[in-house]
């Protein structure tokens, strides 16, 4: 199942930027599939793309999903990699279009939602051993973890990001106190 290593606490983009091409051939290769905006958590040694746990700045659309800071993510999102950068380190999408014409060979895989239920109970483990980078979408992490697994969660601020608990009864008794 998943391995020591910690998730891939990266993301990438495309365009101008870091020491990277922005021509508008390179850009138009991009599919806007998100899949490099999302975290990685490596299954049996292969980058799992994690739905649901994104980029804070990234934004679905009706076809995919849209950076919002794109003409200055490098300034306001500073974990955030060219694609000349990141597809050499496979943050990019192993099935991305400049990870093939590169020949990079290596990415993070999307899962089918079969393959992806089989492997969430490792997922989870993951998750909640290791922990998120403090750049995700905060609001989607807690919903697709309600969503999966019912109850309330909550993100905890540690030295290497944020820990994702279950709320429990004492919790919402102290809450209620306080
Ligand atoms: S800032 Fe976030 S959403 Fe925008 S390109 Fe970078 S990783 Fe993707």
């Amino acid at each position: 199942m998943t391995s020591e290593r910690a998730p891939q606490h990266t993301a990438a983009s495309t365009g101008a930027g870091v020491s990277g091409r922005s021509d508008a051939a390179h850009e138009a290769q991009c599919r806007r599939c998100g899949v490099s905006c999302h975290l990685a958590i490596p299954v049996n040694d292969v980058p799992v793309m994690i739905p649901g746990l994104r980029c804070q700045y990234l934004a679905p659309t009706s076809t995919g999903f849209d950076c919002t800071v794109y003409a200055d993510r490098f300034k306001v999102a500073p974990w955030c990699h060219h694609a000349d950068v990141a597809g050499p380190q496979g943050f990019l999408a192993r099935d991305c279009p400049y990870v093939l014409a590169e020949g990079f060979g290596r990415g993070k895989i999307r899962l089918s939602r079969q393959q992806y239920d089989r492997y969430w109970p490792a997922i989870l483990g993951e998750l909640l051993r290791v922990g998120v980078p403090e750049w995700i979408h905060r609001a989607a992490l807690l919903s697709m973890l309600t969503a999966r697994e019912g109850g309330v969660w909550q993100l905890t601020a540690t030295s290497d990001g944020l820990l994702p608990t279950r709320r429990s009864a004492d919790d919402d008794s102290r809450s209620d106190e306080q």
